[in-house]
Parts: structure tokens; sequence; C-alpha cells
């Protein structure tokens, strides 16, 4: 029987999960299907049980499920727990296990696909969500200068920073004044083009500004490119998460690069 994978999600139908699947399961050979499953924002839990018992194998999370994923597993790895988000679940016969790829695949992202080192970079993740919780750990494995987090509830980013030795915390009126190398935009305000608060000078000279959103030239993107700002959008980091839940699912990395090709010229 074809092993079932999903990505749940509210709202889903724009993901590019199931093309970004659909083609590693052709490349390494594999039998499985990847479907887009849309949650109600109340019934997560009871669409997990409901694809798990319907045969599925495992899924991947997104927004704004992260953080209920992590409640839900039943173990979860050291990087998920870290995070305190999940975005792959692995429905086994001893429950679910909760992972986080997401930081792994921006690093590899950032790192591999676009040849920026961050050792020694002075860097802000801007929200505090599920998707930044992920990347928070991995981006401080690298070892930049700092690692600022700001985000429009405060508190949020406070605690969060909280968690990591070597991260700080707080609002965007916070930021004015300092200047950064890497701006990585983890919020979801560009999928309702709404702007973000950031001080003029955020964007350094020489500033990679960097949009997990993809698909679309978003308000901040705007304001980086109008700032000096090289740019550039999340495909790659889609890519390369999806490639690490891959690997845990099926046991076998597949290789990104033909497939972000392939998207970016679809
Ligand atoms: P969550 O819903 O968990 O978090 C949303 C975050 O965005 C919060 O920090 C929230 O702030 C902030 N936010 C929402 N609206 C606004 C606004 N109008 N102005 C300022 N801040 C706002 O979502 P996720 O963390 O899961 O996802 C965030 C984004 O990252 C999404 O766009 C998603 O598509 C993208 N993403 C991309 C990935 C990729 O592989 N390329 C992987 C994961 C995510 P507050 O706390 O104040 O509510």
């Amino acid at each position: 029987m074809t092993d079932r994978y999903a990505v749940l999600g509210n709202p889903v139908a724009h993901s590019k999960s199931p093309r970004i699947h659909t083609l590693f399961a052709i490349q390494t050979g594999q039998d499985m299907h990847y479907e887009a499953i849309l949650a109600p924002l109340t019934g997560f839990a009871a669409v997990v049980g409901e694809f798990a018992a319907a045969a599925g194998r495992g899924a991947n999370v997104t927004v704004p499920f992260k953080e209920e994923a992590f409640r839900l597993a039943d173990r979860l790895t050291p990087r998920a727990q870290a995070a305190g988000a999940v975005n792959t679940l692995v429905f086994a016969e001893n429950g679910i296990l909760g992972d986080n790829t997401d930081g792994a695949g921006l690093v590899r992202d950032l790192t591999s696909n676009l040849g920026l080192a961050l050792r020694g970079r002075r860097v802000l993740l801007l929200g505090a969500g599920g998707a930044a919780r992920g990347v928070v750990g991995p981006l401080l494995e690298e070892k930049p200068a700092s690692l600022v987090i700001a985000n429009r509830t405060a508190e949020r980013a406070q605690r969060l920073a909280e968690a990591f030795a070597g991260a700080s915390g707080g609002g965007f009126a916070e930021l004015a004044g300092r200047s950064f190398d890497l701006v990585i935009n983890a919020t979801s305000a560009g999928l309702v083009d709404a702007a973000l608060p950031l001080p003029a000078g955020t964007f350094a000279g020489g500033c990679v500004a960097y949009e997990m959103m993809y698909g679309r030239i978003t308000p901040f993107l705007v304001m980086a490119q109008e700032a000096g700002a090289t740019i550039a959008d999340g495909l790659g980091m889609l890519v390369e998460q999806a490639a690490e839940a891959f690997l845990l699912w099926r046991g076998i990395r597949p290789q990104t690069g033909p497939v972000l090709a392939q998207l970016r010229q679809e």
C-alpha cells in the first residue's frame, strides 16, 4: 500500500510541500503520496488523529499549529524540545514523534544555497511564533556576533530569548539605533501585506534580508530593498526543511538543488 503523508495547516492551499515531496519521491523512487489538508482552527488534534488512523505515516505542520503540534506529540527530538514547536510528525507504533526541521532548513539555505557565513554577523529575527521558535537554536549554533529577536507582542520575544543563552528579545521600538547584517522575517505579516514598523537604519550596509514566506514580494522585502539590502525568499528553506523531514520519514536524503531549481522555474 502507498504510504500517506500530508501538510496540515490553515490556510494550506498555497503550500508547495505536496509538490516538493512528490518530486523527492520520484527522485528517490519512494512509493508515497503527499497531500495538503486544511485543519479547522479549533480542530487540529482531531485532524491529526483521523489522518494517522487512515494509514498516515507522517505529516508536516504549518501555520498556525506548530506549538499545538508540540503539545500533541508523545515524544520529541532534542531540537523540537528546544524549539517548543513541531513542524514534522512521525506516526509510529509507540505514538507520535515530533521534530522540528525549520532551523536546519533555514541554516542550510543561508549557508549552502546562499553562501552566507553566519559567524560574527549581527542577526535580527523578526517574530516569535512557531517558525521563529524553530530557528533560534540552529542560528545560535552558527556563532553569530549577536541574535536579537523582535516581535509585535514584545513579551513573546522576551520569553523566547530567555530560553536560549546568547539571544535577547523585545519589541520593534527597541531596535532604534541598531543595525544588522542579516534580518530574517519569521512573522506572518506578509500574508496580509502588513508592513513591519522597523526603525530606519535596521539594515546595515551589505545586509541580507531573508523573508521566510515565499511566492510574493512582501512589504518587508520592499522595505529591505529600498534600504539597499540583498533580498531572499523562503523557498530554499522550505525545500531544505522538507528534505530533513523526508530523511526522517524515509531514511533517504533527497538532493535539494534540482528540486529548488524546478520550483523556481515553475
Ligand atoms: P505563527 O502564527 O506561529 O506566528 C506568527 C508571527 O507573526 C507572530 O510572531 C506574530 O506576532 C507575527 N505577526 C503576525 N501578523 C503580524 C503583523 N501584522 N505585524 C507584525 N507581526 C505579525 O506563524 P509561524 O511562525 O508558523 O509562521 C510565520 C511565517 O513564516 C509564515 O508566513 C510562514 O509561511 C513562514 N514560514 C516559512 C517556512 C519556510 O520553510 N519557508 C517555514 C515556516 C514558516 P504576535 O506574537 O504579536 O502575534
